[in-house]
């Protein structure tokens, strides 16, 4: 519980106007995308690195706990004060600083959302990649904290490959500066890797160098429908042996697309037991061959339609479609564990039957789409949580679904975090000894475990 007297020193940090005190407003901070609630003591709004690092030294002075949170999108409870204390909200702290055309880079504060940046940058004829399907509410600060990937990662990676640099507040109430502001840098441990990713446990990022780059001359969006998913999971393979890298190649099976065509009526046939949605970029005569091709393999791969969005309008209808799933399978259940495993490539086919025979073991549905060009596979396990014995069978599926990806060679979290809600998994992927040493690095960091406490190890 955070004192009044505590209180009181934090409002004369933020000002009166940006402090939440009363329970109706703080609920509004107790939850995230991941449906659990914690209500913090209190929200503060800092508006500069010099006031968080006040709020941070007074943490740690006076032993309370102190979560940041982005936009509170996040599917794993990372954002979440689970022992009460202070969020901290970084929607303030959402300007975009400067883009910098000639080094082709921007420095933005963490509370910017990233659908936001990718519009402003677009206007100078530059691309921020990273593109989570959140990204019209997301901020870039949750994107670093994440290493938030995206539909475009098969082509151009995740946040970790755009971060150059951070200003960040450690636990302590210290400011430092980690990377560079240039391309190259080799000056030390790489501090900046180590914080992406690291959920909000090490440092509070107040602001961030980004690198941009040229944006493609061309986009052409393909849907491709299959009736059967093996034909549609074992075409992302040899898209790769055809030497072409698409931007997205997106795989979504029956469950989800009859989910979504309900209301969207995407003319899907009924017969699709799974649909690819690749989206293509670069110079307009590369991309119209890479088209051409890529249809023939699909025919050849037992493909019955092939769409080839034509204008901004189709275009649009057919990541709609993408864009309603995660939403519209609360349609079937109402609740759902929202897994995001990777395994390489080249398993995916054997992931899916996997998944789908655990399902159909556990007798619930678990409908499976995402970013499959990059193995990142988002497996959805419907149940109701009223209903105690299918709470408990969807827990044993996602644990067998785990142990499946671990011996298919893949990771149980591609872009989602641990958070919370993968706490009690992350032993099965993570030796002792790995799992000690990140324990060790969080000591260091903060010794008090002032900071985002209660995240990705469980004690
Ligand atoms: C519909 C939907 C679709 C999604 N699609 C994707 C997707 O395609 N790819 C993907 O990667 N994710 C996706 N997500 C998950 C989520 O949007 C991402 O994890 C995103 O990066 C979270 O950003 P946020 O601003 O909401 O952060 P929050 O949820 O507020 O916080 C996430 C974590 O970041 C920490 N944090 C926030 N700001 C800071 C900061 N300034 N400094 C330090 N730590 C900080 C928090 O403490 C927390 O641990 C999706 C979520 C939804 C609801």
């Amino acid at each position: 519980m955070v004192s009044d007297t505590m209180i009181k020193e934090l409002t004369g940090i933020v000002g009166k106007e940006n402090i939440l005190t009363e329970k109706v407003e703080r609920i509004c901070y107790s939850y995230d995308a991941s449906n659990q609630l914690y209500l913090p003591d209190i929200v503060l709004f800092p508006s500069s690195a010099k006031e968080i690092s006040l709020i941070l030294k007074l943490a740690n002075l006076n032993n309370f706990p102190v979560t940041p949170r982005g936009a509170g999108s996040g599917i794993t409870g990372g954002s979440l004060p689970i022992g009460g204390g202070v969020v901290i909200s970084l929607e303030r702290m959402n300007r975009i600083l400067s883009v910098d055309e000639n080094n082709m880079m921007a420095i933005v504060e963490p509370g910017v959302i990233n659908g936001d940046l990718q519009a402003k940058v677009a206007g100078k004829g530059l691309f921020y990649p990273p593109d989570p399907s959140s990204m019209k509410f997301c901020t870039i600060g949750g994107n670093i904290a994440e290493c938030a990937g995206g539909p475009r990662a098969v082509k151009y990676g995740v946040t970790r490959d755009y971060v150059l640099g951070l200003e960040v507040v450690l636990p302590s109430g210290e400011i430092i500066n980690t990377g560079v502001g240039t391309m190259k840098g080799v000056v030390g441990y790489d501090l900046t890797r180590l914080l992406i990713g690291s959920e909000g446990t090490l440092g509070i990022v107040t602001k961030a160098s980004l690198r941009l780059i040229p944006m493609p001359e061309a986009f052409k969006t393909m849907l491709v429908v299959f009736k059967d998913i093996s034909d549609a999971a074992g075409s992302v393979c040899k898209i790769t042996r055809l030497r072409i890298t698409p931007t997205t190649i997106e795989l979504i099976d029956r469950d989800s697309i009859r989910c979504v065509e309900d209301n969207l009526n995407t003319g899907i046939g009924d017969e699709a037991d799974a649909v690819l949605l690749i989206e293509l970029d670069g110079s307009r005569e590369e991309v119209d061959r890479h088209i051409a091709s890529l249809k023939d393999l699909f025919l050849k791969n037992n493909a019955v339609d092939v769409k080839v969005a034509s204008g901004k309008r189709e275009l649009k209808a057919l990541w709609r479609l993408r864009g309603a799933i995660s939403a519209s399978l609360l349609k079937i259940k109402p609740n759902k564990m929202n897994e995001d495993v990777v395994v390489p490539r080249s398993r995916i086919p054997e992931l899916i039957t996997g998944v789908k025979s655990i399902a159909a073991k556990k007798g619930l549905t678990i409908p499976c789409f995402g970013h499959a060009g990059d193995g990142n596979i988002h497996v959805n396990v419907l149940y109701d949580a009223l209903d105690v014995d299918e709470t408990n069978q969807a827990k044993e599926a996602v644990e067998s679904i785990f142990k499946l990806t671990i011996e298919l060679g893949g990771t149980i979290s591609g872009e989602h975090g641990v958070g919370i809600a993968k706490a009690p998994y992350i032993s099965m992927e993570l030796s002792q000894a790995a799992i000690d040493l990140m324990k060790e690095i969080k000591k260091t960091f903060d010794p008090k475990g002032i900071l985002n406490p209660g995240k990705i190890f469980i004690n």
